[in-house]
Order: C-alpha cells, then sequence, then structure tokens
C-alpha cells in the first residue's frame, strides 16, 4: 500500500529547533527509515512522566463541538494541508519526530496521509510541514488545551510556519496526565492534538471529528430467529462495538460508506437512495459502483445504511471473517452538525459484536421503517440484496432458477447476462400469478464506438408487464426493451402478470450485444398456463360499448369434489374500459353461505357496509382481485358464488357454475385418503 508521491509532501523541518533525528528524516523514504537515537535528555534536568502506552482508546469527551458549524463538511477534497507541531515540556523528553511524522504526513501506508488517500480513493491529498523539537514551557498543572495550542502556533511561527498558511493544526503534545484524554478535535473543526506519542488510529479517529463525525453506538440484543433479525425496536444499545467504525472502536480501519459521503468523497453515483422495491447490488467499500445503499426512515434514526467489505491494508480482517463475508448495517444520522452511526449487530444470537453483518440468506426487518432487506448473495465484488419497502410483499432474491445465460465476446467475454426466475422454468401459473425475471449483466468494458447493450424481447398478448426496471427502456420500434451502457455490473427487473389470453406456454427471449452481436436467444420456459384454470363466469355491464367486462375463474373444474378443508381460489380479472359521468364502475362478490370461509380476500375487495357482498369501485383500468374459500364442516353440498360487475346498464346478480360438489357419499377413496393408508405402518394387534 506504499505509494510513493516524490516531491508532494513539503517535508519541512524547524530550522531552529533541528535535532539529530529530524536531520536523518528529512528526504527519506519513510518505508525504509533508519533507527532514530533515543531522544536526547538534557543533563541534569528532571525527566517528565512517561507517554502512555501506544494504544490508543477514544474517550468520549475526546471532541469540541464547534457550534459555529452549520453542518458537517462536505467536499474535504483535493489538496489540503496540515502544520503539525510536536516537542516536549521544558526539561522534558521529546515526542518521536518520527512517529509523528510517519502517523501524520508521511508518504507511507502508516500515516494519516496514506489512510486519507485510500479511503476518499485518491480524493483527498493531506500533506504538509512537521515543526519538531518545540519547547511548550514547564509543564502545566492543569489541562488546557488552548494554551498548549497557542504555544505550538507561536513556536512553530517563530520558526517560519505560519498556522494560517494550513487547513489543519495538529499538535502532538508531551503527555500530560491532568489531561484525561488521549487525543481531542474539534467537532467539525480543523485541530486536533495527541496527549503523548501518537498512533494512526489516534489521528484516524481525531481527524474523523474534524470531519464531523461523533461516537455512536451498537443496537444489540435484536429479536432474532436466527436467520431473521428485527431492528431496531426492541433492541438494547451498548456503546461503540462498532470495530470497522475509527469513531466507535475501530481503531485504524476504513471509515464506513456514509462517512465518505458526507465527506464528499464517495459520488452521488455511488451512493444511492433505496426509495423502491427491487433488488440491488452492493460493490466492495473502495471499488466502483455502488458502495452505500441508504433507505430513508421516518422515526428515530433517519437512515438506515448498507455497506460491503473486503480485506485491505486497513481493514486487516482475515477473508473468513464476519465483517468481510456479509453486508454491514448501521442506523446513521446524517443531517446534523456531526454524523452519527448506530451498528446493528446482525448476529444477536452470539453475544459479541464482532460478527456484525448479515450475511447471505439473512434477512433484516425493520418494520419502523415498512422495510424487508434480504442478503441474496456475496462475493468478492459485491453483495445482491433484495429490498422491499412500503406495503410491498418481499423482493425475491435472484439465483433460484437461472433460465438463460449468454456472452457476446469469445474468448474476451466482454459482456455477460444472465436472466433468473422466481418460478421453475415450466411451472404451472395461473391467470394472474406473476413472474418476476432478473437480469444481471455484467459488461466488463467497450471497444471503441461499439457499446454494450442488453436486450428482452417485448411480451405475447395476455401477458402485462406490471414493473420494468429503470434501467431498461422500450425502444423506439416498440418490439423490445434495451439498456445501453458503458463498462459496469447492472441489475434488471421485469415482473409479468399472466393475463386470461395468455398463451398456452412462453419463453422469453433475449440477448446481450457487445463486440461480436450474438442473436436473440430463448430462455428457459419459466411457465406453463396451468391445465386447473376455468373460467366459471363472465360479465360485461353495458351493452355494445362493453365498458366495464369481469371473469371470474376457479382453480378447480366446476362440479369438482371437493372435502371439508380443500379449498378453491377464485380469481377476478375486472377490465373497466371508462367511466360515464358520475357513475362509478364497479365489481361485486357475493358473500358465503355458513360453512365456507374465505381465508384470503385481495386488498381491492372491501366488504360492502350492508356486510352481504365484497366490492370494488374503481376507475377505468385492469384489475385482479382473488378470494380463497376453504370447505368448513357445515358446507352446503353445493356452491355456486354469485357475482355482478355495474358500470352503464347495471346488470344484475349472475350465478357462475359451481366450482364444487362435497364429495362424501360417492364411495370412491380420495386419492389423499388412498396415499394415506399405503403410508401407514402395518400395526400388530394383540
Ligand atoms: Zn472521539
Amino acid at each position: 500500500m506504499n505509494t510513493t508521491r516524490t516531491g508532494r509532501i513539503r517535508a519541512g523541518i524547524g530550522l531552529g529547533g533541528l535535532s539529530l533525528g529530524a536531520m536523518l528524516l528529512a528526504g527519506t523514504p519513510m518505508q525504509a527509515a533508519p533507527a532514530l537515537p533515543t531522544p536526547l535528555i538534557t543533563a541534569g534536568m528532571e525527566r517528565v512522566v512517561d507517554d502512555p502506552p501506544p494504544d490508543f482508546v477514544p474517550s468520549e469527551s475526546d471532541y469540541v463541538v464547534n457550534h459555529e458549524a452549520m453542518e458537517t463538511p462536505r467536499g474535504v477534497v483535493g489538496q489540503r494541508t496540515v502544520l503539525v507541531v510536536t516537542g516536549r515540556w521544558t526539561g522534558g523528553s521529546n515526542i518521536n519526530p518520527t512517529t509523528v511524522r510517519n502517523t501524520t504526513i508521511a508518504d507511507s501506508a502508516t500515516s494519516l496521509r496514506g489512510y486519507l488517500g485510500a479511503v476518499s480513493q485518491g480524493k483527498l491529498n493531506l500533506s504538509g510541514d512537521l515543526v519538531a523539537d518545540v519547547d511548550f514551557g514547564t509543564k502545566p498543572q492543569t489541562c488546557s488545551t488552548s494554551t498548549v495550542r497557542d504555544k505550538a502556533v507561536a513556536q512553530a511561527r517563530a520558526q517560519g510556519y505560519d498556522r494560517a498558511n494550513y487547513d489543519y493544526l495538529f499538535v502532538a503534545m508531551p503527555y500530560l496526565g491532568s489531561c484525561n484524554w488521549g487525543g481531542i478535535a474539534q467537532s467539525p473543526g480543523s485541530w486536533a492534538m495527541s496527549n503523548g506519542t501518537p498512533s494512526l488510529s489516534l489521528w484516524v479517529h481525531e481527524f474523523g471529528h474534524n470531519l464531523g463525525f461523533g461516537h455512536g453506538s451498537t443496537f444489540v440484543n435484536c429479536p432474532s430467529n436466527g436467520s431473521e433479525v428485527s431492528a431496531p425496536v426492541n433492541c438494547a444499545t451498548k456503546q461503540n462495538g462498532d470495530y470497522g467504525d475509527p469513531m466507535l472502536g475501530g481503531g485504524s480501519k476504513e471509515y464506513p460508506a456514509n462517512y465518505r459521503l458526507q465527506a464528499g468523497w464517495l459520488t452521488e453515483d455511488k451512493a444511492k437512495l433505496v426509495a423502491r422495491s427491487g433488488m440491488y447490488r452492493l460493490s466492495t467499500l473502495g471499488t466502483d459502483g455502488t458502495q452505500l445503499l441508504m433507505l430513508a426512515r421516518s422515526q428515530g434514526w433517519p437512515r438506515l445504511t448498507l455497506e460491503y467489505r473486503q480485506p485491505s491494508a486497513y481493514d486487516t480482517f482475515s477473508p473468513d471473517d464476519n465483517r468481510v463475508r456479509g453486508v454491514w448495517a448501521r442506523y446513521s444520522d446524517m443531517a446534523r452538525t456531526t454524523t452519527k452511526n448506530k451498528q446493528l449487530d446482525g448476529t444477536p444470537e452470539t453475544g459479541t459484536t464482532q460478527d456484525p453483518t448479515l450475511t447471505q440468506g439473512k434477512i433484516l426487518v425493520d418494520e419502523e421503517a415498512h422495510a424487508r432487506i434480504e442478503i441474496c448473495s456475496v462475493d468478492r465484488t459485491g453483495a445482491i440484496v433484495a429490498v422491499a419497502v412500503g406495503n410491498d410483499s418481499p423482493a425475491y432474491c435472484p439465483g433460484d432458477f437461472l433460465i438463460g445465460e449468454a456472452s457476446s465476446g469469445s474468448g474476451s467475454a466482454l459482456t455477460h447476462v444472465r436472466w433468473y426466475a422466481d418460478v421453475a422454468p415450466g411451472t404451472k401459473l395461473r391467470i394472474g400469478d406473476e413472474v418476476t425475471l432478473t437480469g444481471m449483466a455484467d459488461f466488463r468494458r467497450s471497444i471503441g464506438t461499439l457499446k454494450n447493450s442488453a436486450f428482452l424481447d417485448g411480451l405475447p398478448a395476455g401477458l402485462e408487464a406490471t414493473q420494468v426496471s429503470g434501467g431498461l427502456a422500450w425502444d423506439s420500434t416498440g418490439k423490445y426493451w434495451r439498456h445501453d451502457a458503458g463498462p459496469g455490473q447492472y441489475l434488471y427487473q421485469v415482473v409479468v402478470r399472466v393475463g386470461a389470453d395468455a398463451p398456452t406456454q412462453w419463453a422469453p427471449r433475449f440477448k446481450v450485444q457487445g463486440y461480436s452481436q450474438p442473436d436473440w436467444r430463448t430462455m428457459s420456459s419459466p411457465y406453463q398456463v396451468g391445465a386447473a384454470d376455468f373460467l366459471i363466469g363472465e360479465a360485461s355491464s353495458g351493452s355494445g360499448s362493453a365498458l366495464t367486462h369481469v371473469r371470474w375463474y376457479a382453480d378447480v373444474a366446476p362440479g369438482a369434489k371437493l372435502r371439508i378443508g380443500d379449498e378453491v381460489t377464485l380469481t377476478g380479472m375486472a377490465d373497466f374500459r371508462r367511466s360515464i359521468g358520475t357513475l362509478k364502475n364497479s365489481a361485486f362478490l357475493d358473500g358465503l353461505p355458513a360453512g365456507l370461509e374465505a381465508i384470503h380476500v385481495s386488498r381491492a375487495l372491501a366488504w360492502s357496509s350492508t356486510g352481504k357482498y365484497w366490492r370494488h369501485d374503481a376507475g377505468p383500468g385492469q384489475y385482479l382481485y382473488r378470494v380463497v374459500v376453504r370447505v368448513g364442516a357445515d358446507a352446503p353440498s353445493q356452491w355456486a358464488p354469485r357475482f355482478k360487475v355495474q358500470g352503464y346498464s347495471q346488470p344484475d346478480w349472475r350465478t357462475m357454475s359451481s366450482p364444487y360438489q362435497i364429495g362424501a357419499d360417492d364411495g370412491t377413496p380420495h386419492p389423499e385418503d388412498a396415499a394415506d393408508k399405503s403410508s401407514l405402518p402395518s400395526r400388530k394387534t394383540p
């Protein structure tokens, strides 16, 4: 991780206090820094108290709130400079200037400069000057940070370094026991101090305060059944505990993605606010692509933020560590002067927060935010998450059924597309059912003016696309959906509903177009229309004008023999072409006789005020209704539901074909009975 940026650092050393150690340092590459002589102690002077051990433990009160700041700094990018001042109390020993340089402005991975270059992905270039061997005066009895800073600034100016010429001031103060902190900083702000010999993790933490990052905590003991975690309601709180956040005990691990957005290092295209249900790709932190997914929350924490990490020079996790195998979830406040995080412990059952991420197959349910997040898959490049928001039903993860795959280039694999369905190929679907197709395009590169393109063939009559992801646009020919794109990874989603006029089989077609422009390919057929769809009733309201039209289907043949406990699903499809004046379109379904129980009624149908039927009033459009009826012990021996549609001409109630008879007395064993009997173990009679 050592980078060589020769000439970018102004490696100035205070002229007035030039020491032997400092001379050896000047111009020496940090990765080959020579061992320094022990700092000199002036003979005859009392030696001051030794430094505390270098392990940096931030204290709760280690930052000073900058009340003049209106918001966290954004756009901390480009060249920024820091004046670093260190030295000794009068008669004491110097803080080792090599350590100060190596942890601040040295051109190496051990410095804050190296750290910021990495976590900002090259967007922030921190350099500066080190003024060493400063005499901070007689060791004071009390802790006054401003007095020490004033001294540092004055001493630096005396040596030719004007603090006003720098964006930041870092003071590596000789150890002072009366200060109850190891480091302190202004937040948001422009100064930071260490109390004794500093470490990289100290500067990472304190500079985080300069950027407006605050202290946080972790949600622990959240309700969980092992695969599903519910948060944040009914979780407990533990201070710190986030070992991937330097502000919460994470040492010099990388700053989380939401901090990077706040600092201006993650551009908008790499941070996505999830407002709609669907599948989202989360790229590994520090790579190209979307590195931060955010969900807006209206209660409590304003954001839920998701990121995914892999081992790096700073994220020194072993490859099998939970923290590089799953999606890291945090509740975040990114709207105020101080950015704050509260980590979610995604494995509350283990009792440690060292395994916080949601690994493949895990589900986070945030009822307060009406959000459900399922981790579909993870690999080294990122994670796929299925997000459902609002009252949407759970989004499906892809990968259950691969139904088509194509590469455009021979050998070079320029572009690659895979399509998944959420039902098995050949599944028997019924009218009203939906199939979700998920396409995953991996466009490795473009060549010259040739663009990568993904195409999905249009739909035959009777199939309706109820959702098409933003990436796919309807082609000008009106025959297919298309997406032209540069190199990158893309997700497509198309939800297809089976209508009454659907063909009995359907196999979608697609192609990917890159270097070699392959032909259309046929995917595995995702469905067949099930044989058990029976039209049992139909009505139009208008003569001639066909203003409104409703058809009802059952999933058992009319007259089928059902038994107690069996279920019949009725599916209604209303086609309300238009309304006339104040007359509304309405669909009605008669109520149930005693002994029949509706165990599912679709939301569109509401129980009428008379309590006698279900009703749906609606404007022009196509609507789907579903009612699942279970046969109870008191059911009539036959049942034929009734319905009507009301539009222009208000027709009467009509009776559908009887969907069932109770078949108790025909003497024929029910197939399930036969199966039950054959599977019974033989039993000896006494
Ligand atoms: Zn702190």
